[in-house]
């Protein structure tokens, strides 16, 4: 669903991106870890082109973006939906106009986004929050809202910008079962950056691990869990070390090799 191949960005001497391949297949949740300045936010905004890359091939569903006219990128665009760490909303319109927001601009006519829009809410659970105002919500509620109006032009592709790490933990582990759940039922292909493990662990089907402008580790969450040796699985057993003791890590390892676990 979403293909880059040899993708490179700098900003000046600075390498932003050093030929990256990534293949994010249809349904996917694919998660990218890595610190502040890896190349993270530069590598999700070159797949809806708001960062063009230097060199390289951006494919979404079949298209190579870097070579559509303008008319034919504002159709590509209206299938990849976008969530971002502060939700961006507008505070001054209500959540159901948030919502419709995307609707208005593709021309749908008033009762009918008005009705799509309270799907959409229904969808993300915030039905009764319709006329509410983005001041009033809690930040997991805002990004529920911002869920919605993403989804609201029916994308194939959900791009995430660290979703959830303006959110306390019980909050973040919500927002990533929505995102779980609606990768299921609509068949939303989601790619995701992060710099949290827990993001990684919790929702997503394959991760990589970017450092500066490369990635140096990627492959299916659970196999590279499961490895003590790759990054994902030392940081992994580092942070349930702390969490747990070492003991009881060891134990759990060796309960694994045994299948009991
Ligand atoms: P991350 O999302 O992993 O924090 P970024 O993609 O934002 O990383 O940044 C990667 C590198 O590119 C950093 O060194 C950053 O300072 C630089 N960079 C990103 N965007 C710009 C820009 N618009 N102008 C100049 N440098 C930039």
């Amino acid at each position: 669903m979403i293909h880059l191949s040899g993708v490179s960005k700098s900003f000046g001497s600075t390498i932003a991106l050093d030929a990256v391949d990534l293949h994010v297949p249809e349904g996917d949740i694919f998660g990218i870890l890595g610190r502040s300045g890896a190349g993270k936010s530069t590598l999700l905004r070159t797949v809806n082109l708001l960062e063009r890359p230097d060199e390289g091939a951006v494919y979404v569903n079949g298209a190579d973006v870097t070579t559509l006219s303008a008319r034919a990128l504002r159709r590509t665009r209206s299938d990849i939906g976008m969530i971002f760490q502060h939700f961006n909303l507008l505070n001054n319109r209500n959540v159901v106009s948030n919502v419709a927001l995307p609707l208005r601009l593709a021309r749908v006519g008033r009762h009918q986004r008005q009705a799509r829009a309270m799907e959409l809410l229904d969808l993300v659970g915030l039905a009764d929050k319709a006329r509410a105002y983005p001041g009033q919500l809690s930040g997991g509620q805002r990004q529920r809202v911002a869920i919605a109006r993403a989804l609201a032009s029916e994308p194939k592709v959900l791009l995430s910008d660290e979703a959830t790490s303006a959110l306390d933990t019980d909050t973040t582990d919500e927002i990533l079962d929505l995102l779980a759940e609606l990768n299921q039922t609509l068949n939303l292909t989601i790619l995701l950056i992060t710099h949290e493990l827990e993001v990684i662990t919790r929702i997503c089907h394959h991760a990589a691990v970017m450092e500066a402008g490369r990635f140096v580790e990627q492959g299916q969450t659970r196999s590279l869990l499961a490895d003590p040796h790759s990054r994902l699985g030392s940081s992994a057993r580092r942070l349930a070390s702390r969490l747990l003791g070492e003991d009881r890590v060891e134990a759990i390892d060796e309960a694994a090799v045994e299948g009991v676990a």
